[in-house]
């Protein structure tokens, strides 16, 4: 294979490549491994005195209150675990809105007199901090000059110990919040959502016969989807460096559609790779396995077992700094774009949710039992109009500049949020819904309560791969969301819109059943309200299809294609109302992240456009200058000689030449405009605008890309990014 200089030694040092030796020995055990570098429950009871340890387990299990004199024994022995682990270091790990993860590191060491001595570690540290936050995005709620913020302890996320080779750092896990106490993160939201759902959640299973329920957690599990490029093409890759996807690219001559990729066929690397990860995740305690993927090139996904919705969130977060660090030592770069590579298989980040407590386990599973089923779906009818009366909520809590390539584009899932429920569960619905009527199907009508109500199995089988919002036998699986966001977002979202219904559900069978309506009766007509106001979110046919753009249109269901369409969502009146009522966002913080994510998406959009018109200007257009030169160099020494040359070629070059520079005139004005208004009138602009300026340019260099003679083309092809690892 031929190439430019840098892309021929890209390719020299794949070849070249030595993985790091001994990852994985058999005598491992796994089990014990796993967990060892957490500051988990089981360390906990050994470590702390019984009433404290049973204190600690009460803020955990149940949020009670912190008590002070206990976070003072708690950090005493989490200092001591952690240096006995090798830490020198602590910090408190926040989730700023960026979407990335932030530490501030604090030396358990303090120079003194003598020398270093060990610093104090006292309960107010491990409680609370005081990061200097002036840099991470607010939207408005801190004022320039009040530019502290503070992160508190979240003890129901366990501490861990990030190793490195140069020193071992404890990490506490903590929310980020303004002075005036209003959340600059993704964590408090996400535990004062749990809240509210939970609180909702207890009294439905109070009137069906529950005294004193258990408390109600929702549960998280997230398949990660990503991919593995060899770092020396990435390095070669100014685009993907800046923005994490490819701005240039001619489609490779084979893609994936033979779906034939990796099958039985991981390369080493690759699955040592894994090994390493995963060994890395299970010392933090979590529970992953790698698997290949079968639909792109170079695309692989890894599922961590679903936990609570807070931990698995964290635990998320950190799984995407483990593969990314143990991908380098690889010699790999692991991409977490929603689409690095145009016309190939995007990445998506599928969250599988349900909801539970210790006495009635998953209350997404159907029961054997009528009274159990009718349970069961009192709380998917819960999912259903949470789902029908706030999609467009639920399509902003994955709205982003690079989801966007998925949403809306030709890919999975569509941007209009429908629910799947698989043909069983329909069909009970179907029937619940005709609940009075004499007319019947053969199971009989069903009435709720009475045994005419069939056993449901789970049926993990019942897929549909095309629906956003899937029922999958035992949970729902939300599929908007992309590989490179935090689930702490998604699940804000749904935790408020399931408190929402459930309150309603609720509040509902309390009236009926004071107007003297019996139990069973009362939840049937509520779920037979519920299908007829809300049942047009159910879709079990085809997401992809032309024809269901048009039906969800006359459904009335919302179609927000892009970021700037979803975004205002989060500040109509219905949804500062929701997440008022519930405690989750107040007006000053809704309008913050509205203004936060509208900010991103314009940055995100400029990187990409600036990017473009460099690398378009400094790299491809040399390239194609360089070659057409060459030929028409050889046109006047044929012609000189007296060979006839045929010009198509140069002709060509010469056009798409031609094409790319006004292009490149037309988004090097476009870049310099001013634009009138407030963030959304930018943000428009970068989406009406500056997206096709940049799709323009692009078209020129890939056609440019196929007809520039090999050794004259600077960046690293499709091919080769996709195909050599
Ligand atoms: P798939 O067939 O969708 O690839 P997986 O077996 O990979 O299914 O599981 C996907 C994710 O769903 C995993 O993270 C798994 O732990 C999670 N999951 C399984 N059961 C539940 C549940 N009851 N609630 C939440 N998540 C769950
Ligand atoms: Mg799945």
């Amino acid at each position: 294979m031929s190439g430019s200089k840098a892309r021929l030694q890209a390719i020299e040092a794949v070849k070249g490549h030595e993985g790091p030796a001994g990852i994985f020995s058999a005598e491992d055990d796994l089990g014990e491994i796993f967990g060892e570098n957490v500051f988990s429950k089981a360390v906990m009871q050994k470590r702390l005195p019984k009433t404290v340890f049973k204190s600690l387990l009460g803020t955990i299990d149940h949020s009670l209150p912190l008590d002070p004199v206990v976070a003072d024994i708690v950090a005493s022995a989490m200092k001591d675990w952690a240096l006995e682990k090798g830490a020198t270091h602590y910090a408190h790990v926040f989730y700023p809105l960026t979407g990335l993860t932030a530490e501030k590191h604090d030396s358990f060491f303090e120079p003194d007199s003598v020398g270093a001595s060990l610093a104090e570690f006292q309960g107010k540290t491990l409680i609370q901090g005081e990061p200097d936050a002036s840099s991470f995005p607010n939207g408005g709620l801190r004022a320039t000059f009040e530019a502290r913020g503070y992160t508190g302890w979240d003890a129901t996320s366990p501490a861990y110990i990030l190793e490195n080779p140069n020193g071992n750092t404890l990490c506490i896990p903590t929310v980020f919040v303004s002075m005036t106490g209003e959340a600059l993160d993704h964590k408090t939201p996400l535990l004062r959502s749990q809240q509210a759902m939970a609180a909702q959640a207890e009294r439905v299973l109070k009137l069906f016969g529950h005294e004193d329920p258990a408390a109600v957690v929702s549960f998280a599990g997230a398949e990660q989807e990503y991919f593995l490029i060899d770092r020396s093409f990435f390095f070669s890759r100014p685009d993907l460096i800046a923005s994490g996807r490819t701005l240039f690219g001619d489609k490779p001559p084979k893609g994936q559609e033979f779906d034939d990729h990796y099958f039985g066929a991981i390369p080493d690397r690759v699955l040592a790779f894994m090994f390493e990860a995963e060994r890395e995740l299970f010392k933090l305690g979590i529970p992953a396995k790698t698997r290949h993927n079968e639909v792109a090139p170079g695309q692989f996904e890894i599922a961590p077992m679903f936990e609570r919705a807070n931990v698995a969130a964290d635990h998320q977060q950190l799984l995407m700094v483990v593969l990314k660090k143990v991908a380098q030592k690889h010699g790999m770069e692991c991409l977490f774009h929603e689409k690095p590579f145009a016309g190939i298989n995007g990445s998506g980040k599928h969250v599988n949710f349900s909801l539970g407590n210790a006495t009635e386990g998953n209350l997404l599973l159907p029961g054997d039992n009528p009274h159990d089923n009718a349970q069961f779906l009192v709380f998917c009818a819960a999912v259903i109009r949470a789902v029908h009366k706030y999609g467009g909520l639920l399509r902003s809590s994955v709205a982003s500049a690079s989801n966007d390539h998925r949403l809306g584009a030709n890919e999975a899932p569509p941007a209009i949020i429908s629910i799947f429920l698989g043909d069983q569960l329909a069909d009970v619905f179907d029937q619940v819904a005709k609940g009075g009527a004499t007319s019947s199907k053969e199971k009989g009508t069903l009435i709720i309560g009475a045994d005419t109500l069939p056993h449901l199995p789970t049926d993990p089988g019942d897929r549909n791969r095309t629906s956003p919002f899937a029922f999958t036998g035992n949970r729902f699986e939300f599929r908007a969301p992309g590989s490179m966001q935090s689930i702490a977002g998604p699940m804000v979202t749904i935790n408020t819109i399931l408190a929402e219904a459930l309150d309603h559900i609720a509040t509902e069978i309390e009236s009926r059943i004071a107007d003297g309506a019996e139990f069973n009766l009362a939840v049937q007509k509520v779920l037979e309200e519920i299908i007829e106001d809300h049942g047009a979110v159910v879709f079990n046919g085809d997401g992809y299809s032309e024809d269901w753009q048009v039906e969800a249109e006359a459904r009335g269901l919302l179609n927000l294609r892009t970021t700037v369409d979803a975004i205002p969502q989060l500040i109509t009146p219905e949804a500062q109302e929701l997440f008022e009522t519930y405690g989750v966002f107040n007006h000053r913080e809704m309008h913050s992240r509205y203004e936060i994510a509208l900010e991103h998406y314009v940055l995100s959009v400029g990187v990409e456009a600036r990017s473009t018109l460099e690398v378009a200007t400094t790299s491809v257009l040399p390239a194609a200058l360089r070659y057409q030169t060459e030929l028409a160099t050889n046109a006047a020494a044929l012609t000189a000689v007296g060979i006839e040359f045929d010009r198509s070629t140069l002709e060509a070059v010469s056009s798409e030449v031609a094409t790319l520079q006004s292009s490149l005139a037309v988004l090097r004005d476009e870049l310099g405009a001013e634009v009138e208004g407030g963030v959304l009138d930018e943000a428009r602009f970068s989406c009406d605008v500056l997206i096709p300026a940049m799709s323009a340019v692009r078209a020129s260099a890939d056609l440019l890309e196929a007809m520039v003679a090999d050794d004259l083309w600077p960046l690293a092809t499709y091919q080769e990014m996709l195909f050599i690892l």
